[in-house]
């Protein structure tokens, strides 16, 4: 059994899908899929994922993503933590996330968007704390600021999700409660760096997931060329996690049913989530 730890099942692409939403998770659960998380980005979609983690019988997050911060307004933080309030009591709302700092996406590195982009993250790591729940974080290019903010509003952990830093940040996200989020990119032979973190880290530090329907493992990615020519870029869906998990797993040479069973274990104890039958 495996535990997608990062799914934007509300993304259009698969919310939208002709086959529809619930067949596509579906797929995923024939292939041992037995949980995702669906990480919000921006306050509108609070009930959506909300609803959607309720109708697929999985977890949520909620927040407001570091891409969305330029649309973002003030009150959305006040939303936040309404809906943090309101949904309290409920099992399937297990973090604040998606939160974080993105320095990669050249739009959001103005002084006063980096600026924005840390008042925002600040704000949220402050509900997390106010309202008892790790987070899941969005790290590009920002590690070391992600930590720094950390460090002054500790949180009780949660996930660095879609990590690709060095391996000392690794370890200071370790340190302070994380699991780090491997998927898609570990695909990739020309990932050497990422494959030897993801090799070397300890297991106990590791969760999967597929950041569906972004970062497509490498047998679905096409190059730009291939898409000119006529080659449909696959869709990235939870039903990739277990093929994502075995390559992990051959990598760090463990069988793919002990990997599931330790990242699952992670991430059940890193969200708090309850095994899916007292859910
Ligand atoms: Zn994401």
């Amino acid at each position: 059994m495996w535990i997608d730890t990062h799914a934007h099942l509300d993304a259009p692409e698969l919310s939208r899908h002709p086959d529809g939403v619930a067949a596509l998770r579906l797929r995923a659960a024939e292939k041992g899929v037995d949980r995702c998380v669906i990480p919000a980005v921006q306050a509108a979609h609070f009930d959506t994922v909300r609803l959607l983690a309720h109708q697929l019988g999985d977890v949520y997050a909620l927040g407001i993503h570091p891409l969305y911060v330029p649309e973002a307004r003030e009150e959305d933080l006040q939303r936040l933590d309404d809906a943090l309030t309101r949904h309290r009591s409920d099992p399937r709302l297990v973090a604040v996330g998606e939160i974080g700092l993105d320095f990669f996406v050249p739009a959001l590195c103005t002084p006063d968007l980096r600026e924005r982009q840390q008042h925002f993250y600040r704000a949220q790591l402050r509900l997390a704390r106010r309202h008892d729940l790790p987070v899941i974080l969005h790290v590009r290019r920002s590690a070391d600021l992600l930590l720094k903010h950390l460090r002054e509003v500790p949180v009780q952990g949660g996930i660095a999700h879609a990590f690709n830093g060095s391996e000392q940040q690794a370890r200071a996200f370790i340190d302070r409660g994380f699991c780090l989020g491997f998927g898609g990119a570990v695909t990739f032979e020309a990932a050497r760096q990422l494959r030897r973190l993801a090799t070397e880290l300890p297991l106990e530090a590791l969760v999967l997931e597929t950041d569906s329907p972004d970062i497509p493992p490498q047998w679905l990615y096409r190059t730009a060329a291939e898409r000119a020519a006529g080659a449909p870029q696959g869709l990235n869906t939870p039903a990739e996690l277990p093929r994502i998990g075995a390559v992990l797993a051959g990598l760090r040479g463990l069988s793919p049913a002990a990997l599931a069973e330790a990242t699952t274990a992670n991430a059940r104890r890193v969200l708090a989530l309850s095994p899916r039958a007292a859910a």
